[in-house]
């Protein structure tokens, strides 16, 4: 199934005009895949996929989770992030340069407010895949990816809204 599944995902991305390609990888324990590392809308890249997702995901629930990340892509959400801080930085910056207490905690605060407003492109990127796929499909995704990987790390936690928030909402 991986061979013919892996094509027919790289043909969905390419129908929205995106040179995505999906990839199994061996999975790491230090990073929870799948991740977009260097992937540009217009250049395209490659979004890697644990191997391991074939045993635990059906073929539905896998398009959801490769379209999630197509819609990060599609929509330029890690664009949008990077655009954010560069605005709230040097804000940061000015109001605090020279000043020792109030220096290194501003740029940490910037950190967190660009993580926090990057929740709001999650339940983009569920929805998009639940449109394509189905809701059920993408909230059995969820359900199972909490069961495995729990809510995540600190990071994690800031950037996401809460594996039952993001299913409420897509049931709406
Ligand atoms: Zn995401």
């Amino acid at each position: 199934m991986a061979p013919r599944l892996l094509t027919a995902l790289e043909r969905e991305a390419l129908d929205m005009g995106l040179k995505l390609r999906p990839e199994f990888v061996a999975e790491e324990t230090s990073v929870r895949p799948p991740i977009l590392p260097g992937v540009s809308r217009r250049f395209g890249g490659t979004v890697k996929i644990p191997r391991a997702f074939l045993r635990i995901f059906s073929k539905d629930e896998l398009r959801c989770i490769f379209l999630h990340e197509v819609a990060h892509v599609k929509f330029r959400h890690l664009l949008k992030d990077m655009a954010f801080a560069a605005v709230l930085l040097p804000f940061a910056l000015a109001l605090t340069w020279g000043n020792d207490l109030f220096f290194l905690p501003s740029i940490f605060a910037v950190g967190v407010i660009v993580l926090a407003f990057h929740r709001r492109f999650e339940f983009e990127a569920d929805r998009f895949a639940a449109d394509r796929v189905s809701r059920e499909a993408m909230i059995d995704v969820l359900k199972k990816v909490k069961g495995r990987y729990g809510e995540g790390g600190l990071l994690n936690k800031i950037s996401h809204p809460g594996v039952q928030k993001r299913i409420q909402r897509l049931r709406r």
